[in-house]
């Protein structure tokens, strides 16, 4: 069974043809990172209209990738939720009126559950159950995975994300945006605890987090004077030390309470190189299997959209109707049921 992919929920368009007996054949995506640059975030207006001028050469690139034609697909899987409402629109109109013309099934997916499943894209999959650590732009979550359907919330960040603390606080260090990935090179040259910042909620005995007073932090330490470049390397390495020291100890607690001994994770943030690493050391230790998505298949993509609906489909699920306008700017990932 050929399935199409479309994400479309933020700032990234992507494609993807995955194949449940040949794997993932093409996978394309078009970021609008230097089109919001200038305005320090996403524009929801902006990003919506640029999807639609994306769709329609990212569908004929990845055919072309996988030397298959329109007629090909067997069925359509889409990004439903959550995301920019308007962004969510383009790319269900677009699934739904697709799979209209090629008579073929279009399925809804759940964002958050693309990116958990991902993993399972990879060479050597993980398997079921599993504690799934979730990072992104917009969540920072540990779930108990007990198959696909089946998540159980375990702790949450109470404000901020860990990707939305990054983009700020790289902001105020005068990085661009998205701050993330700029920031952790910044943090190469710089060494952590040099200057001090709190570990919040390190010890609150539970699985929840808080990154929002770290980006305060950061802020009084740059507004109380002037910083030298060294300086602010040393806050930025300092800044992801602590935000990754507080993940790994609870990713890490959560695997053990709940007498498990797999640990995935997914999301932008999983692309952090000082996060893998601490994560490596401290599961090598606790004797825990450590699973993340590829790279390029940590922040926004069609692939996992395209994985997760052929999974659906393999275990049954058929598309409820609702069509294009059944998008869910908000949809809390406990929710989805087994397919
Ligand atoms: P959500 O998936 O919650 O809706 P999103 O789709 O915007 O949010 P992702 O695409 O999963 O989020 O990830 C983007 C986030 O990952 C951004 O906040 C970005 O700064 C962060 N990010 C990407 N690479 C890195 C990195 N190397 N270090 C730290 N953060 C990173
Ligand atoms: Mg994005
Ligand atoms: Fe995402």
């Amino acid at each position: 069974m050929l399935v199409l992919g479309i994400e479309s929920s933020c700032d990234e368009t992507g494609l993807a043809l995955y194949d449940t007996s040949r794997g993932l054949l093409a996978h394309a995506v078009h970021s609008q990172i230097a089109m919001h640059e200038e305005y320090g975030g996403v524009v929801p207006e902006l990003a919506s209209r640029d999807h639609i001028r994306r769709l329609i050469p990212l569908l004929e690139r990845v055919l072309a990738e996988a030397g298959a034609g329109r007629s090909d697909i067997d069925a359509i899987a889409y990004t439903a939720g959550p995301g920019l409402a308007g962004a969510l629109l383009v790319g269900s109109g677009f699934a739904e009126a697709l799979a209209f013309a090629l008579t073929v099934p279009a399925l809804p997916v759940h964002h958050l559950e693309g990116h958990m499943l991902s993993p399972l894209l990879s060479a050597d999959p993980p398997r079921f159950p599993f504690i799934a650590l979730l990072v992104s732009g917009g969540h920072t979550q540990l779930m108990r995975v007990a198959g696909v359907g089946a998540y159980e919330l375990l702790g949450e960040s109470l404000d901020d994300a860990a990707g939305e603390a990054f983009d700020k606080t790289a902001k105020l260090l005068g990085l661009g945006y998205p701050g993330g990935p700029a920031l952790s090179v910044l943090a190469r040259e710089g060494t952590p605890g040099r200057c001090k910042l709190p570990r919040p909620m390190l010890h609150s005995g539970d699985l929840d987090f808080s990154f929002s007073g770290l980006k305060t932090a950061v802020l009084t330490a740059v507004r109380a004077r002037e910083l030298s470049p060294s300086e602010r390397a040393d806050l930025a390495a300092e800044f992801q030390e602590a935000v990754t020291e507080v993940l790994v100890t609870k990713a890490l607690a959560a695997v053990r309470q709940q007498g498990l001994d797999t640990l995935v994770v997914a999301g932008g943030v999983g692309a952090n190189q000082r996060l893998r690493q601490r994560l490596d050391a401290g599961a090598q230790k606790a004797r825990i299997r450590v699973h993340y998505p590829e790279l390029e298949l940590c922040t926004d993509n069609g692939a996992m959209i395209a994985f997760c609906g052929a999974r659906r489909l393999q275990l049954g699920q058929r598309p409820e109707g609702g069509g294009a306008f059944a998008v869910r700017p908000r949809w809390p990932l406990a929710e989805l049921a087994c397919p």
